[in-house]
C-alpha cells in the first residue's frame, strides 16, 4: 500500500499542495495565486478566508491529478508565510480583520518609537529579533487598536491570536487545535527562545492578552487531527515549520553548522548553530529552527531584500531577457562582467549592511559595455551577497561553512552555482527536490506519523542531484570582493 505525506506549503503569493512519497519523492502538486491587498502604499492585507479555501482546493486538486484518495494520505505538514497575523472569533472562527502582511510597513511608527525608547536590547535578548515591523507583535496590537473592542473581547479570551500555521490548524480541525510551533512562534517578537514560552513582559509592552495566544508545541509532533468534513478524512497533522525553517529541515541540515541559502525573490542563508542560540548584534537574527526528537536547535539567518527579483527586473524593467530561465544563456555569452558591477539595493540594503537608504547601482560601465556584461554582473552580485552574508554568520558564529546547500526558484541557474562557489571558495549542493519547503514539513510529519525513525533514517533518504566546485583561487575571491565592496559602498546612503 502507498502511504503519501502532504505537504501544505502556505507561501505570500499562493497556496501549494505537494504530495510526496515516504522516499521523499514528489508525486503531485497544485498550487493557486493568492490575491494580494493593498489598501494604502506601504499597507500588504491578504484575506484570511482565501489562504485556507486556496489551501484546501489544492489539497483536492493535487490527489485528483493522480487519482488519490484522502484516505491515502497518511499524515499532513504544513510550512507557511512567517509573521503575518490574523486575529479571529474563538467560537465562529470568524476573522476580525483581514490577515496583516509580513510585508507590511504600517506599524513602522511603533516600533521606532520603541527603539527609541531603548527596548532593542531586551527583545534581542529574549526573542533574537530586530525591532522592526517585519515581525507579528506590532501587527497584532495594530489590530487590537484599531478594531472596535478587540481588545476587551482578546482579555475575556473571545479571540484568537495566530500565524498562518495556527490559523490553518483551527480550520483544518474545525477550530479544535489551537497551537502552533516553535519556529513561527520565535517570528512573533512575543516569544522568548530561551524558556520556550510566550513572555509575559513583550506581551504587556504590545498590551497583548496572554488569554489570546496559542499553545506551542515542538515542529515534529501530533497537533491533533484534521475534520472528516474538510479534507475527507481525519488525517493526523504532524509537522509545522516556518517557510525558512523548513527549508533547512527539508536540506537535512540538522548537524551544527549545516547551512542553505534560498534564492528566491529575496535569498535566505540559514545555519544551523545547534541547541544553544547565538545572540548577535551584527544584523543576524536568532531564531528556532525546530523542536524535534524532543529537542529545539537554534539557526543564525540572513536575509538578502533583492536576490532572484534583480532577474525580474532584466525582465521586466530593463527588458533585456524574456524570461528568467534566459538569463544563464545571456550572461554565458561572456566571459565575465567586463568589470561592471551591479548593487541591487532596490528597496535598501539587508544583511550584512542594514541601509534603507542604500539605492541600486551599476559601476564600472565601459564604451565595450554590452547587456550581456550586465545580465552577467547581476547574477554575479546575487552570489556576492551570499558570500557576504556567509561571511558575516562564520565570523558570528565562529563555525567555518564547509559547504552550501543551495534551493529557490534561481537555483536551477547552473551558471549562478558555479559563479557562487567560485566566490565562496566552497562546494555548492542542490539537491534532487528543489521543493525543499514543502519536504521539510513533510518529513517532520512523517517523523510524528513513525514513517520515519528519526532525522538520521531522513538523512539517509537525502539525494544531492548536482555538486558545484571553485575553479578559482583566494587572489581572485579577494580582489574581486574587494571591488564589490567598493561599488557596495558608493550605493549606500543614497536616498538621504
Ligand atoms: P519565491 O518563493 O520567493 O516567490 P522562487 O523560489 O519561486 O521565489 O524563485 C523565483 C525567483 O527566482 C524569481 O525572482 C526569478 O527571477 C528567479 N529565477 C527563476 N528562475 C531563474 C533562473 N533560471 N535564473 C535566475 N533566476 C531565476
Amino acid at each position: 500500500m502507498t502511504r503519501y505525506i502532504m505537504a501544505f506549503d502556505q507561501g505570500t503569493t499562493s497556496s501549494r499542495c505537494i504530495l510526496f512519497s515516504e522516499a521523499g519523492e514528489i508525486v503531485s502538486q497544485a498550487s493557486r495565486e493568492l490575491p494580494q491587498i493593498f489598501p494604502k502604499p506601504s499597507w500588504v492585507e491578504q484575506d484570511p478566508r482565501v489562504i485556507f479555501s486556496t489551501q484546501i482546493a489544492v489539497f483536492y486538486e493535487a490527489l485528483l491529478k493522480i487519482g488519490a484518495k484522502p484516505s491515502d494520505v497518511t499524515a499532513v505538514g504544513i510550512t507557511n508565510q512567517r509573521e503575518t497575523v490574523i486575529v479571529w472569533d474563538r467560537k465562529t472562527g470568524e476573522p476580525i480583520y483581514n490577515a496583516i502582511v509580513w510585508q507590511c510597513r504600517r506599524t513602522a511608527g511603533e516600533t521606532d518609537r520603541l527603539k527609541e525608547a531603548g527596548y532593542e536590547k531586551i527583545i534581542r535578548e529574549k526573542t533574537g529579533l530586530l525591532l522592526d515591523p517585519y515581525f507579528s507583535a506590532s501587527k497584532a496590537k495594530w489590530i487590537l487598536d484599531n478594531v472596535e473592542g478587540a481588545r476587551e473581547r482578546a482579555r475575556r479570551g473571545e479571540l484568537c491570536f495566530g500565524t498562518v500555521d495556527t490559523w490553518l490548524l483551527y480550520s483544518l480541525s474545525g477550530g479544535r487545535i489551537f497551537a502552533t510551533d516553535y519556529s513561527n512562534a520565535s517570528r512573533t517578537m512575543l516569544f522568548n527562545i530561551n524558556t520556550l514560552d510566550w513572555d509575559d513582559e513583550l506581551l504587556s509592552l504590545f498590551d497583548i492578552p496572554r488569554a489570546m495566544m496559542p499553545s506551542v508545541q515542538p515542529s515534529a509532533s501530533l497537533f491533533g487531527v484534521a475534520s472528516k468534513e474538510i479534507l475527507g478524512k481525519e488525517i493526523l497533522i504532524g509537522g509545522v515549520a516556518g517557510d525558512q525553517q523548513s527549508a533547512l529541515f527539508g536540506q537535512c541540515c540538522f548537524d551544527k553548522g549545516m547551512t542553505k541559502n534560498t534564492y528566491g525573490t529575496g535569498g535566505f542563508l540559514l545555519m544551523n548553530t545547534g541547541d544553544t542560540p547565538v545572540f548577535t548584534d551584527s544584523g543576524l537574527l536568532t531564531t528556532v529552527a525546530w523542536g524535534v526528537e524532543g529537542k529545539v536547535t537554534y539557526a543564525l539567518e540572513g536575509s538578502v531584500f533583492v536576490s532572484g527579483a534583480v532577474i525580474q527586473w532584466l525582465r521586466d524593467g530593463l527588458r533585456v531577457i524574456d524570461s528568467a530561465y534566459d538569463s544563464e544563456y545571456m550572461a554565458s555569452k561572456v566571459t565575465d562582467s567586463g568589470g561592471v558591477m551591479l548593487v541591487p539595493a532596490f528597496s535598501g540594503l539587508g544583511a550584512p549592511y542594514w541601509d534603507p537608504y542604500a539605492r541600486g547601482t551599476i559601476i564600472g560601465i565601459t564604451r565595450d559595455t554590452t547587456k550581456y556584461h550586465i545580465i552577467r554582473a547581476a547574477l554575479d552580485a546575487m552570489t556576492y551577497q551570499t558570500a557576504d552574508v556567509v561571511s558575516l554568520m562564520e565570523r558570528v558564529s565562529g563555525t567555518r561553512v564547509p559547504l552550501l546547500r543551495v534551493d529557490g526558484g534561481a537555483s536551477a541557474n547552473e551558471l549562478l552555482l558555479s559563479l557562487q562557489a567560485d566566490i565562496l571558495g566552497r562546494t555548492i549542493e542542490r539537491p534532487s527536490v528543489i521543493e525543499t519547503t514543502a519536504l521539510g514539513a513533510a518529513y517532520l510529519a512523517g517523523l510524528t506519523a513513525g514513517i520515519y525513525d528519526s532525522t538520521a533514517d531522513i538523512a539517509k533518504r537525502q539525494k544531492t542531484a548536482a555538486i558545484f566546485e571553485s575553479k578559482r583561487d583566494g587572489v581572485y575571491r579577494e580582489e574581486t570582493l574587494a571591488r564589490w565592496h567598493r561599488a557596495v559602498r558608493r550605493s549606500l546612503q543614497w536616498e538621504k
